[in-house]
């Protein structure tokens, strides 16, 4: 190596040592000019190089090996230019965000919570974990309004741990200008960011639309269950400020038998992407479709309880206007109260271990979420469930409710479904459209006529005949009167061929 080489090289590093020192203090080199106000941080987590570097309200933040880059990060597995963070400015959800896009230009990769960014750009949210190469590894976090007012507060310690050169790891630090110091005067706002208020853990279950997983509310510590919309497209602000409308009203329904909507969050995922986030009520103990599986099918009394708990959820919803439209076991919840002694008095009737279910009725006012044409095409994929003037997409009222009650009402009783291509021909389909089902022998032997009379005033293609909530709370079945013998005179129970035997649940999950 040449004197002028080495000279040079030492130069370099100096530079480099002097760039690093100014990062590490929480200043970029961007920002000693402290003209701008911050937007974000990212917090290096790795033990003894922890150190904060500061994101400013610069149409783009450079991060790379070069000395020339915004944030200067010196390793070898580092590319020159190693990646850049867009501001944006966003309309989500009829609220503006200054949001930051991080797009990779590099050699060994950029990696947001584990996964690597190809070829795409992605909104960073407060809490990824952003790994550029192999050695760096970071915490981003947007920098808040109550973030500016604690640090007014933290300012005495901060500026005390400032003056310790042995301190690594300083607390962000900020210079307010005047723009910051009339926002700290603000009051605290509603947190726009699900990920502000919520820790989201593991997964809870998935269905068609959405991934549901445990959450915790950071200041309360409540437990909930957040639900995870797919992607969509974020192209009608129309659509958005109907989606808040919508959560809204869905927010003041409240009911023991309901799963209760908590709070609702638009998140961007990319320029043009966002995912919806529902925040609900916790139930912990599964779904009633798992029950129906464990046990192949339930008890009579068990049935009522079970069946009184949705109706009262139903008459609840419909009296608010609401049609739930995908009424299904798997929508029904449970949460179970143990027994842990003999003593302990049961409060139904219900299994030895259990003193009480509470049913929670999950998923209403779900088209509004989906968009009502995926919605009902989802419906319409697998109707197991869904009334026929559905299928048929000729208008419906609060009435397609009852028919997926009846339906419910056959499978906890037998445990398999009065429609189902197994049973055909004709198709699952076609049975629904002329609502051809029977009570097979010798699953419905031993069951009450009052049931099958209720049954049948439920499963009625004319959804003016239809039994409605309350004519089903008018039930003999229901109000607990002795059952009369041959209620039903025209309703046979089917003896069917052994080939043709349908299946319980039950048998079709040991499949
Ligand atoms: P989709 O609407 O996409 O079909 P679901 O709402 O049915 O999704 O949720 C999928 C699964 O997540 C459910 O079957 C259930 O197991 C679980 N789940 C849904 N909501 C809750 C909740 N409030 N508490 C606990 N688990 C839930």
């Amino acid at each position: 190596m040449s004197l002028a080489q080495s000279i040079s090289k030492r130069e370099h590093s100096d530079d480099l040592l002097q760039s690093n020192k100014r990062q590490q203090t929480g200043l970029t080199n961007y920002e000693t000019k402290e003209t701008l106000p911050l937007v974000a941080q990212l917090f290096n987590l790795i033990p003894g190089k922890e150190c904060t570097y500061n994101i400013s309200e610069k149409p783009i933040t450079t991060i790379g090996r070069s000395r020339s880059c915004d944030i200067t990060l010196n390793e070898p597995d580092i590319s020159t230019t190693h990646c850049e963070l867009h501001l944006i400015d966003m309309e989500v959800d009829g609220i503006h965000r200054k949001l930051i896009n991080i797009i990779d230009k590099s050699r060994n990769g950029t990696f947001i919570n584990g996964s690597r960014l190809v070829k795409k750009d992605c909104i960073l949210k407060n809490g990824d974990r952003v790994v550029f190469g192999k050695t760096f590894s970071f915490l981003f976090k947007y920098v808040s309004i109550s973030d500016l007012n604690n640090a007014e507060s933290d300012s005495a310690t901060a500026a005390a741990e400032s003056k310790d050169d042995n301190t690594v790891f300083k607390k962000p630090q900020f210079s307010f200008t005047s723009s910051q110091n009339a926002l700290k005067r603000q009051p605290r706002q509603k947190p726009s960011s699900v990920f502000d208020k919520y820790l989201i853990g593991k997964e809870l279950g998935s269905g068609h639309y959405a991934v549901v997983k445990d959450g915790t509310n950071k200041q309360t510590g409540q437990a909930v269950a957040v639900k995870i919309f797919h992607p969509q497209q974020n192209d009608d602000q129309k659509k958005s400020k109907q989606f808040r409308e919508e959560t809204n009203i869905l927010m003041r329904i409240h009911h023991p038998n309901i799963v209760n909507l908590l709070d609702s969050f638009v998140e961007p995922i990319s320029k043009s992407q966002i995912q919806k986030y529902l925040v609900l009520e916790k139930i912990v103990d599964g779904e009633l479709f798992e029950r129906i599986v464990k046990k192949t099918s339930l008890r009579q009394d068990e049935t009522k309880s079970i069946f009184k708990q949705i109706l009262v959820g139903l008459k609840y919803l419909h009296n608010q206007n609401i049609i739930h439209r995908d009424i299904k076991p798997e929508n029904i919840l449970l949460n179970i109260t143990r027994r842990t002694s003999p003593d302990q008095l049961q409060l139904g009737p219900w299994d030895e271990d259990e003193i009480d279910i509470q049913v929670k009725i999950a998923d209403f006012g779900l088209a509004k979420f989906t968009g009502e044409m995926q919605f009902t095409n989802t419906l319409c994929g697998t109707p197991s469930y869904v009334a026929p003037e559905v299928l048929t997409k000729t208008g419906y009222t609060s009435k397609v409710d009852m028919w997926s009650a009846g339906v419910i009402l056959y499978v906890c009783l037998c445990g398999f479904p009065p429609f189902s291509e197994q049973l055909g021909p004709p198709s699952l389909k076609e049975q629904i459209l002329q609502a051809k089902y029977a009570f097979y022998t010798p699953y419905w032997d031993n069951i009450d006529d009052s049931i099958l009379h209720l049954i049948s005033h439920l499963l009625v293609l004319d959804a003016n005949k239809r039994y409605s909530v309350d004519q089903v709370f008018e039930h003999e079945w229901l109000k607990d009167s002795t059952p009369q013998a041959n209620v039903i005179k025209d309703m046979k129970r089917l003896q069917l061929s052994d080939g043709q035997l349908p299946k319980t649940y039950s048998e079709m999950s040991c499949l």
